[in-house]
């Protein structure tokens, strides 16, 4: 019997989950994005793994989804950043019926010499910046740019994947990019934009790790965007490694293939 499972992506964490479900006789992987992205990265041999993008109308939109598709077990595997789509998954799949697991790896910790401002939203980031240099490295994704468009005092270094929309800072350079970045890589890459202080949202994980480390380096503070809180009742794993565990525990082979 064929094991449906659906993998929320657009992440390094979610695409390698599915690459190893792929890998396993039994299951069918459908990996999924919400299609903002222009080249996203997919999982490798995505022959193996069904890819759609594209969001799915809401909770009413995934359950009429989970049920077209009779998946079976569903694991969240997005940016610890994607609130919306987690609460959707939680509630979705709650409604369906479908047992759901939410991959988080864990967010970062300060180090000896660490001068991190904890803060808990974009907005808390923007005000933190008064009184931390003029010459900002933001790190937050194209989205949050226009945050920060108000702080006409500061000069910005936007770095992203894809452009960020119009309303930006008036003093910015943007820089297309996508990680993994290295730390000899940050550390010049500050140095050159004399960089003051560093915006970043807690990720976690490795892939975009190296800017905490040339901060530190370097002396900067960073003003670290604490993570959104999970809905209530999500299960949670850290890892591809727990996830597999997870759905062994879920799935009894229900669902045809
Ligand atoms: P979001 O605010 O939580 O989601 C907004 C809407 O996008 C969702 O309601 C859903 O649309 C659709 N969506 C999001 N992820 C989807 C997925 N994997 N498959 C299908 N539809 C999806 O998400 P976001 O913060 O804009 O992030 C969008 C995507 O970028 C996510 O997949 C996330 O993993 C990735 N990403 C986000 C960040 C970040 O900092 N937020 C960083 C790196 C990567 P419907 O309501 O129509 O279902």
């Amino acid at each position: 019997m064929t094991r449906r499972v659906l993998v929320l992506g657009g992440t390094a964490g979610g695409r390698l989950l599915a690459e190893r479900l792929a890998e396993l006789p039994d299951v069918r992987v459908t990996y999924s994005l919400a299609g903002r992205v222009t080249a996203p990265a997919l999982p490798r041999a995505a022959g193996a793994a069904r890819i759609r993008a594209g969001g799915f109308g809401g909770v009413d939109g995934l359950v009429d989804y989970l049920r077209s598709e009779r998946i079976t077990a569903v694991i969240d595997g997005t940016h610890p950043f994607a609130a919306v789509m987690t609460g959707t998954a939680v509630a979705g799949c709650r409604a369906a019926g479908v047992p759901l697991l939410v991959m988080r790896r864990p967010g970062w910790t300060e180090s000896a010499g660490d001068r991190w401002h904890r803060v808990p939203s974009l907005d808390a980031a923007a005000r933190a910046l008064d009184g931390l240099g003029e010459r900002v490295f933001l790190t937050t994704g194209r989205s949050s740019a226009a945050v920060f468009a108000g702080l006409d005092r500061h000069w910005f270094l936007l770095r992203s994947v894809e452009a960020p929309g119009p309303v930006l800072p008036a003093r910015s350079e943007i820089l297309l990019e996508r990680g993994p970045f290295t730390v000899e890589g940050e550390t010049a890459l500050m140095r050159r934009h004399q960089v003051d202080v560093v915006v970043t949202k807690d990720s976690g994980g490795t892939l975009t790790a190296a800017k905490l480390s040339a901060a530190r380096a370097l002396g900067l503070p960073v003003v670290m965007v604490d993570r959104p809180p999970l809905p209530a009742g999500a299960v949670t794993a850290p890892d591809s490694g727990a996830a597999l565990r997870w759905l062994d525990t879920q799935c009894d082979g229900a669902g045809s293939g």
